[in-house]
């Protein structure tokens, strides 16, 4: 059921709010890098072949590749569930955000056949989760990727305008042209090829569930429909 409009969300997301702190697929390191992220993964697909499929949706400017965890009742899909779509860690320094989306794969999975609302998500609906879009920037703990750019303002829809530095040395730099980073470019790809009807991006920093618009403070056409979501999802955690 194809129900739910188009949502862009981001979500900046505290440690503290993982509220149930049950099977998150942590290990004894505190977070996750790419090689051990790379190994989890596969670990995770290769234990529930008929709910979960590993693959890439592209490289980083290193030549990392972006793990893609798709996620459904494969034997029981009509086509019509909605697409869900979890992204994290844009921003390198933002290890959390990768953890929040790892964790949420995990208890979608590891707990399918025990856990009654995580088969209902997973019968539901068709997700796709890459936990981690900045492999580079996250394996140097810095926020930009490998060339330096902020990933999260090097998207072409509205790229350059207010609330990005053109200046290189800037946190904020989104880069010498619209999606000039090969991060950016796979994701705008994968996003075109999936359609999703809800993405979610995890951040941290700041507590805050954000949702468009950024660019502008006029509200979105369907910003009723982000003020439920918003106080639903707030409403259960520390966020604002
Ligand atoms: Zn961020």
């Amino acid at each position: 059921m194809r129900a739910l409009p188009w949502v862009l969300l981001l979500v900046a997301f505290p440690a503290a709010s993982l509220a149930v702190p049950v099977d998150t697929g942590l290990g004894p390191e505190p977070y996750h890098t790419w090689p051990t992220l790379t190994a989890d993964m596969a670990a995770l697909a290769a234990a529930h072949p008929d709910l979960a499929k590993l693959s890439s949706i592209g490289k980083s400017a290193q030549g990392l590749d972006l793990w893609a965890l798709e996620i459904a009742n494969f034997g029981g899909l009509t086509g019509e569930e909605p697409i869900v779509y979890l992204d994290g860690t844009h921003h390198g320094n933002e290890p959390l955000g990768m953890e929040l989306m790892w964790s949420i794969a995990v208890r979608l999975l590891n707990h399918y056949a025990d856990d009654p609302a995580m088969k209902r998500i997973v019968d539901e609906d068709h997700i796709y989760i890459v936990p981690l879009v900045n492999p580079d920037g996250e394996l140097r703990n810095q926020r930009k990727n490998l060339n330096g750019v902020d990933l999260n303002r090097n998207y072409p829809f509205h790229w350059g305008e207010p609330g990005c530095d053109h200046d290189p040395g800037s946190a904020t730099y989104c880069g010498p042209s619209a999606a000039s980073e090969p991060e950016v470019q796979a994701n705008v790809a994968f996003m075109d090829a999936i359609k999703p009807d809800i993405y979610v991006s995890g951040h941290t920093g700041s507590v805050l569930f954000i949702h468009p618009w950024s660019w502008t403070t006029a509200p979105p056409p369907d910003a009723g429909t982000f003020r439920s979501i918003d106080q639903n999802f707030t409403g259960r955690n520390a966020a604002a």
